[in-house]
């Protein structure tokens, strides 16, 4: 199931021509007087049901999981701990939204009388800076409790939804990650991240108007509205639909209802921290924010002002009050410093560092480190300012060039000290030279091995000499390539010219090559069809 959904790009309509394809198909459904259309033969007369059997259903049935919703808040607590580091505060409070919404999901289904009574949902604003773990945090509860999760950023939704992303579409977009599913779907998880962004800008007096519009589209859904699963100017959705229809002969829900899908919103909210600092003035020294130049006392600083979020402070920021309200459950996520990077690293599960590790894997060469090469990690990811995004930048740049020049050398182990951090390069040349004489072995048999491609590809035989092999490598060596993509630059002219020879001298399907015929194979080649014409 895939659970990120958010490249989709709508075919642009000309907002002067409303679309028509819905009405279009249920014309043709009208005409065809609800018959399926595979059941409908030439001389149109219906046909023999051939429909095709249903897939195997999976061993558990996710809805089924949801209907018997049983988890406690402090058991998805424990789960997320596993892969989230830090964000207690976080953790505790998704972890009881989730568990308050599930509960009331089961309970509705269990007993419509509940489902009539009004219900306020536990939809979620988080605020944080990025590459803190918001949206890793919902999508490891939405694995963890197998509903289908989607993200969008709120900057690409459109006020009209003729032209970009309408609001609606995200919902449309669960159904798809729920391969489908419309049952499943609609007690999925929508994380709209860079909501601060439809706030009309804090302090200029400009109000934004198409984020207010955005804002209102998105108030309709997190109500219980029901959603078209086909968007009107959606043809390809139309058509999908229709077939669908043809194969099963059921005709699919055309709607959704979006009451039990539960809302997650974040942002970075930037300037959000002044705007209640100036509410609540001088007073923030009494929750143990020290004031303070430092940078780093300074980000506490703000996280702790954010603490004190209220609706007012984001109403000022530049949101509908409606809209705030219908975000009751708030948490605030801290930047992350350099402890909790390294445990990133080394206590994460699936981390980013196992994700090295793999990568590593897959060129045959095992990674560790020691602890103090990953704090090192650590405090160069600090510095990016990205969270633990920075810990990719950091690892990616440092092992860029081990990645290019190690696969293929016959390197098995990398251990990655402090020591190497100081200068990769160097002790990537180091570990290079330490190992050259096994590297020369393999790029000799690099040779033989383009031998054997040759004479699969073409039928013919290409036997180098000891000596050729050696003149070949130490060529490839000088100017920096690879034995094998060498050799095929050398000899691509071979099967051409020793098909000519082939004319005229089909017996010869093997030939040899000495050190000094390798020196210039182009010049080989060329002697050889001579001297096969002048012998023919
Ligand atoms: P954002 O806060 O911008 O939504 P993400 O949750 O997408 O950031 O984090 C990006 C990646 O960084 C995640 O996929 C995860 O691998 C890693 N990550 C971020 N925060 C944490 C954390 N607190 N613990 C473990 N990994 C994290």
């Amino acid at each position: 199931m895939s659970d990120t959904v958010d490249e989709n790009k709508k075919p642009e309509e000309s907002p002067h021509e409303p679309p028509r394809g819905a009405d279009f198909l249920k014309e043709l459904m009208d005409k065809l007087g609800g018959i399926p259309l595979g059941a409908i033969r030439l001389d149109g007369s219906p046909a023999q049901s051939q429909r095709p059997e249903p897939p195997p259903k999976p061993a558990v049935d996710p809805l089924e999981l949801v209907k018997k919703f049983s988890f406690r808040p402090r058991e998805i607590r424990d789960y997320l701990d596993r892969y989230v580091i830090g964000q207690n505060e976080a953790k505790k409070v998704l972890a009881t939204a989730v568990c308050d919404h599930y509960n009331h999901v089961r309970r509705c289904l269990e007993d419509p009388e509940v489902a009539k009574k009004d219900y306020a949902k536990a939809n979620v604003l988080m605020i944080g800076p990025t590459g803190v773990g918001k949206t890793y945090l919902m999508r490891c509860i939405a694995r963890l409790i197998g509903v289908p999760f989607v993200k969008a950023d709120a900057t690409k939704f459109s006020e009209t939804g003729y032209v970009g992303y309408d609001v609606e579409d995200i919902v449309r977009d669960l159904v798809k990650a729920a391969d489908g599913d419309s049952k499943l779907a609609q007690f999925g998880i929508v994380y709209i991240d860079e909501v601060d962004k439809l706030a009309s800008s804090v302090g200029d007096g400009h109000k934004d108007v198409s984020g207010r519009g955005v804002q209102v589209n998105l108030l309709k859904l997190l109500e219980d509205s029901d959603v078209r699963l086909v968007a009107q100017n959606d043809m390809m959705g139309q058509m999908q639909a229709m077939m669908s229809f043809q194969r099963s002969g059921e005709q699919p829900p055309s709607a959704m209802s979006t009451k039990f899908i539960l809302f997650i919103v974040s942002g970075a909210f930037g300037k959000l921290d002044s705007l209640i600092k100036r509410r609540i003035g001088s007073s923030v020294i009494g929750f143990g924010a020290p004031q303070v130049s430092d940078e780093s006392n300074g980000e506490e600083e703000n996280s702790a002002l954010l603490k004190h979020v209220q609706t007012s402070d984001l109403v000022q920021y530049g949101f509908e009050p409606e809209f705030v309200g219908r975000f009751p459950v708030r948490v605030i996520l801290d930047e992350l410093g350099v402890p909790e990077l390294e445990k990133i690293l080394t206590t994460a599960e699936n981390g980013v560092w196992e994700q090295y590790v793999e990568t590593m894997a897959g060129y045959d060469i095992q990674l560790t480190a020691d602890h103090d090469a990953l704090c090192r990690i650590a405090e160069e990811a600090v510095k990016e300012k990205t969270g633990a995004r920075g810990l990719l930048t950091v690892l990616e740049h440092l092992f860029r060039d081990f990645k290019f020049e190690l696969p293929g050398t016959g390197i098995r182990e990398l251990k990655l000290t402090s020591g190497m951090l100081e200068n990769p390069q160097k002790a990537l040349a180091a570990l290079l030279e330490a190992n050259h004489e096994e590297a020369d072995r393999l790029s000799y048999a690099e040779v033989s091995a383009f031998a054997e491609r040759f004479l699969a590809q073409t039928g013919f035989r290409l036997e180098f000499s000891h000596e050729a092999s050696l003149k070949l490598v130490s060529q490839a060596k000088a100017c920096g390539k690879t034995v094998r993509g060498y050799c095929e630059s050398q000899f691509k002219d071979f099967e051409y010219g020793l098909k000519l020879i082939a004319k005229s001298h089909p017996e010869r399907t093997s030939f040899q090559l000495k050190e000094d015929d390798v020196e210039n194979p182009q010049q080989t080649l060329t002697r050889w069809i001579k001297e096969s014409y002048e012998n023919g």
